[in-house]
């Protein structure tokens, strides 16, 4: 039951994230009603009920019987997920594994986001990264004082995390300016700061890593095909999403796993 509870709350979540998704890129406020892209029939209540809605109806519009795209219905089946993944490895039962859980739960909603944006516009929205960024700052902060770490630690959050995304949202902005641009895009900077505020020290070089295998991994068949050219712009926001929420639960195997590799 409580299981449940967190799935659909994600679920919720998920679909809140779906209008943002859709809205965010073509500059419309959250506020409106949600609507039938192909009939402009305001959808109600019983028609946004997360999950349930699509299935009853089959994904169909109740109006005009036209499909919405499966995307809304795996947006927030993920979403869902994602949120239960978080629960079930978490075990919250203090107020401090809430405050971790609370982190999982931003840190994650903003990822599907800039993954999905990132997928369909190659842009990542500064708005995501502060609605994030600056909730998990304060989470850090918090976890520090309660958990009475030390503020100048590294491996508190609040040091690990700040030195984190600065070391490697610095190495991007080089890359950046280096490149005029060309190899990644100043999102990913920005990215790239947030996901240290997230995943702290050492984390974050796992993550990094992990994006750049991910990335080589997806383009190699594609440039091999003839599909992409080197010169072809990839979504890089994806492959640092899927890496940062990896390394979000297994973050710390990838690293000892990797030292064990290298002889540690
Ligand atoms: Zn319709």
């Amino acid at each position: 039951m409580e299981y449940f509870l967190v799935f659909y709350f994600g679920c919720i979540i998920g679909s809140f994230l779906n209008v943002v998704i859709l809205r965010l890129p073509k500059e419309e406020g959250l506020n409106g009603r949600s609507y039938c892209f192909s009939c402009g029939h305001a959808l109600s209540w019983v028609d946004l009920f997360p999950l349930f809605s699509y299935l009853c109806l089959f994904g169909k519009c109740r109006y005009c019987k036209k499909t919405f795209s499966p995307r809304y219905f795996l947006i927030e089946l993920v979403t869902g997920l994602l949120f239960l993944a978080a629960f079930i490895f978490l075990k919250p039962d203090s107020l401090l594994g809430y405050l971790a859980l609370l982190k999982y739960a931003i840190a994650l909603s903003a990822l599907v986001v800039v993954f999905m944006v990132d997928l369909e516009h190659l842009l990542i929205f500064d708005n995501v990264l502060l609605a994030a960024g600056l909730p998990v700052l304060a989470i850090n902060v918090l976890t520090d004082y309660m958990g009475r770490y030390s503020f100048l630690s590294l491996s508190g959050q609040t040091m690990g995390g700040l030195f984190a995304g600065g070391l490697f949202a610095g190495i991007f902005f080089l890359l950046w300016l280096v490149s005029k641009g060309a190899w990644i895009g100043f999102g990913d900077v920005k990215l790239m700061l947030v996901l240290g505020l997230v995943l702290g020290w050492p984390v974050t070089a796992a993550a990094w890593l992990l994006a750049y295998f991910l990335g080589t991994a997806f383009a190699l068949p594609l440039l091999v095909l003839g599909k992409k050219h080197l010169s072809s712009r990839l979504p890089f926001g994806c492959f640092l999403s899927v890496a940062a929420a990896l390394c979000l639960f297994y973050g710390q195997q990838l690293i000892a796993w990797y030292l064990r590799y290298v002889g540690f």
